[in-house]
């Protein structure tokens, strides 16, 4: 279907394109809000992929044949078209990874364990998800870096004072969490992108919560290293992608060895592909590469911008109605555009794990647990929190059912 000619997002006909959003359980349609986990996959992308397979299944890059030629021009064509979403200069600043994580380790065994040394600082920030965090803690011990963490203020934004005290000429790289999947917090991530460097030193954003929701701009942002994950944004799993700068990228070594990686190989030594080939070492993401492609022209079909003001608006309301319960105690910043579309919470006296669990009798799929987060959940003084997160398909209804679930949590646990 076509979103253009839509006054405002029409959730019922968006919601129309994802059957799995129909499912019904004791009777009760699900209330999907655990969308900073995985996104629902409306048709447009699962046709995409099984047109794939139905129809031109073959491996890149290798052979002469018709579907081959067809495969590998689908696969090469996806990098032009992430590119073009990200504003990246080209394909050859766009490396297909398996998700996020993947991004991560990816720069993490690559440039830092090949560039970082003892007079090193890597400065992070408290809220790094696990990804980030557990990957630079590693690789800079190591290299014998030190790994340094910008303060969480207690509204949930970063202390940018302490970043601008903690990045200096001895900081070679900076690791940034764009959105926070678990405080919701949009970081200021252009002011730390300038910040690091000043100090000559390079900067990866981890925008997993960020690219499903909101424009990004590498170019404008001007990160060195930018990664996101396709089943977080309306596509598959099993791809993701890192952003680099094309020169940055050039003089890195190959994370992963194998084939289509290569240039020439004999038996003393190889030379290396040119980009992005270089860090895609055996079969790729092929369909899931197709599927991405299908993801970013249904979301760009609805409009960047309007998903961000749609979650937004959701966020706000669900913001709202916890915050009118007294003994629901909420994390992260107030509702506006330093918060993004989730809402992580906590009710007192009852577990997040079991509120979760009286929720899922309700049909209402939220998140418990640390969110890959456990230093900044200790920070919280709280093991466990709930997470509600929303994308496009989301409604204020089911904020509504969210709330008597919480509602019918508390009495039985009273
Ligand atoms: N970074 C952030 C902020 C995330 O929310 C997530 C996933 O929850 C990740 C990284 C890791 O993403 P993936 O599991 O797709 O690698």
């Amino acid at each position: 279907m076509s979103h253009q000619n839509l006054e405002s997002l029409d959730v019922g006909a968006i919601r129309d394109e994802f059957p799995i959003l129909q499912r019904e359980f004791d009777g009760q349609q699900v209330v999907y809000l655990d969308n900073a986990a995985t996104t629902q996959t409306p048709d447009q992308v699962v046709d995409a992929m099984s047109d794939y397979y139905r129809g031109y299944n073959a491996n890149v890059h290798r052979g002469i044949h018709h579907l081959s030629q067809e495969a590998s021009i689908a696969y090469e064509e996806a990098h032009d078209r992430v590119a073009e979403f990200i504003g990246a200069d080209g394909r050859e600043e766009v490396i297909f990874t398996k998700n996020t994580t993947e991004a991560e380790n990816l720069i993490a065994y690559s440039w830092g364990l090949n560039e970082l040394g003892p007079d090193d600082d890597v400065v992070l920030t408290e809220m790094e998800h696990h990804a980030s965090l557990v990957t630079w803690q590693q690789i800079a011990k190591r290299a014998g870096a030190d790994v340094k963490y910008i303060r969480v203020t207690s509204d949930g934004r970063l202390d940018m004072d302490h970043a601008r005290e903690l990045i200096t000429d001895d900081t070679a790289m900076i690791s940034a969490v764009h959105v926070s999947n678990t405080l919701g917090t949009v970081n200021p991530v252009s002011e730390l992108v300038d910040i690091a460097h000043d100090h000559d030193a390079l900067a990866f954003i981890d925008g997993a919560q960020a690219v499903p929701n909101r424009p990004v701009d590498v170019g404008a942002l001007d990160a060195d290293f930018y990664a996101f994950s396709g089943h977080k944004m309306a596509g598959p799993t099993g791809i993701g992608v890192l952003y680099g700068k094309q020169d940055l990228l050039e003089d890195m070594h190959p994370y992963l060895y194998g084939g289509d990686m290569i240039t020439k190989v004999t038996y003393e030594d190889s030379t290396w592909n040119e980009l992005p080939w270089k860090f895609e070492a055996g079969t790729p993401q092929i369909a899931e590469a197709v599927g991405l492609v299908a993801a970013i022209d249904w979301l760009e079909e609805i409009g960047m911008d309007r998903i961000r003001v749609h979650e937004e608006e959701i966020a706000r309301y669900a913001y709202e109605q916890l915050a009118a319960e007294p003994d629901v105690e909420i994390y992260g910043p107030e509702p506006g555009p330093e918060r993004g579309g989730l809402v992580g919470f906590n009710l007192e006296s009852v577990h997040a794990h079991d509120l979760a669990s009286i929720m899922n009798d309700h049909a209402v799929a939220i998140r418990a647990g640390d969110h890959c987060t456990q230093p900044l959940h200790d920070k919280l003084g709280v093991a466990a929190s709930a997470r509600a997160s929303f994308y496009v398909y989301n409604t204020k209804e089911e904020v509504d059912k969210l709330v008597a679930a919480i509602d019918d949590a508390r009495q039985l646990f009273a």
